[in-house]
């Protein structure tokens, strides 16, 4: 029996995670879980598992769940989350949460020797400089959860690293991925929403309406795989079956396959080294999807990508300043607040603007994030 902290877990992989703990009960409990500012749904789940844990945001949320439930431990705010990430009884710890906010309980988790299942892709593009070395001294599992990079891991089983030549991340091309870019200047956040291949929380399915998410996953490879920027090519693969690719230095191309549930990564996540029936899910049938498609992203449509390479090429505070103006941008474009190519325009003027810190300590990746945030909300005339 494993024991899981599931953080984030109202979200869209959250609420996957408890469908697959729900129908592997005998291998797997969720012991603690977080939630944001979500209690309905928080309420929801509680109705079909009884973890001894629960973190909100509010410490108001806090008071009125402790007098309705009184025989769970609730706790708030950022040390609750560290509190239920490292507690004794935690084998593993899936990070769903979004964003910079996954950072921290993440690393307090490794530290007190949990494995890691990394939903969280915002933790390794900020501060993967500082994971991956902590991972090794602490002598940790990370298992990807991004369907990309579990894909990767599952084509580099049994092989040996040294002779990978190169990552091919396959990327749907999001909700605009037809649209020239002078057509992407009126789309709107109802349009963005609608991604045609994957049902995902607000954040990311902009993120791949931008490419962002892409080019944040780029980074993120970058971290897990060990490789260089010049290592990991970006095909647009519309059907997403394939949901990525190694090739080896004698060119052979290992890929993995399937039709798109998040629950697939989610549960290997968890059953690594082995594999469990995935429930009601769908089978792959190739005659069917007939035809697959691939082709190379334009830069220049895609700036948002090219804009990840060069903050993954600078490295050090860089790909923070991306992501934490990226955060702001593409909330306030879900808000109605800016138009959908001012996302790009405004990480991209913030990247500009920064003074790039080498191998930056937590403390200092904490201060460039809210740097980056403050710089994006001043472009626009407001504090
Ligand atoms: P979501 O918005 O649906 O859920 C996010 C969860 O985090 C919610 O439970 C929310 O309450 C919680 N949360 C948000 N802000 C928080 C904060 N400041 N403090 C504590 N909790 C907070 O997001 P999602 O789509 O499930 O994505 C979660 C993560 O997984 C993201 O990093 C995303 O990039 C990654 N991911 C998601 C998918 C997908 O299919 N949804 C696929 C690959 C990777
Ligand atoms: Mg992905």
């Amino acid at each position: 029996m494993k024991n899981i902290c599931v953080l984030g877990v109202t979200g869209s992989i959250g609420l996957q995670t408890v469908d697959v703990v729900m129908n592997h009960s005998d291998e797997y409990h969720i012991v603690a879980m977080s939630a944001g500012k979500n209690i309905t749904v928080l309420k929801d789940i509680l109705t079909k598992i009884s973890p001894k844990h629960v973190c909100v945001i509010s410490e108001e949320d806090c008071r009125h769940l402790q007098e309705e439930y009184p025989h769970i431990h609730f706790c708030y705010g950022e040390q609750g989350l560290i509190k239920i990430a490292t507690l004794e009884t935690v084998d593993l710890v899936l990070n769903a949460i979004v964003g910079f906010a996954g950072l921290l309980p993440t690393i307090r988790a490794i530290e007190n020797k949990k494995t890691i299942a990394l939903a969280n892709k915002e933790t390794l593009v900020v501060a993967g400089h500082i994971i991956m070395p902590l991972i090794k001294e602490y002598g940790v599992d990370m298992l990807p959860v991004d369907s990309e990079h579990s894909a990767i891991f599952q084509s580099l089983n049994g092989e040996n690293k040294k002779t990978v030549s190169k990552i091919l991340l396959t990327a749907s091309g999001g909700s605009f991925r037809d649209l020239t870019r002078d057509q992407l200047k009126d789309v709107t956040v109802e349009q963005a929403l609608k991604h045609p291949n994957w049902s995902m929380g607000a954040k990311i399915t902009i993120d791949s309406a931008t490419l962002f998410n892409k080019g944040l996953e780029v980074i993120e490879a970058k971290w897990l795989f060990d490789v260089d920027y010049d290592q990991i090519e970006v095909f647009i693969h519309p059907e997403s079956i394939v949901h990525s690719m190694v090739e080896y230095n004698d060119t052979s191309v290992i890929a993995q396959l399937g039709t798109p549930d998040m629950r697939l990564p989610i549960q290997y996540a968890l059953s690594y080294p082995n594999r469990l029936p995935l429930m009601n899910s769908e089978r792959l049938s190739l005659a069917k999807v007939g035809t697959l498609h691939f082709s190379s992203p334009d830069m220049e449509r895609f700036h948002a990508l090219e804009l990840a390479y060069q903050a993954g090429r600078t490295g050090g505070s860089m790909p923070c300043v991306l992501n934490g103006a990226n955060e702001v941008a593409n909330s306030l474009f879900l808000n109605g607040k800016i138009s959908f190519l001012q996302i790009e325009e405004l990480v991209e003027s913030a990247m500009k603007a920064h003074h790039v810190v080498g191998n930056p300590s937590l403390e200092e990746l904490i201060e460039i994030d809210a740097w980056a945030r403050q710089h994006v909300m001043k472009q626009l005339g407001e504090e």
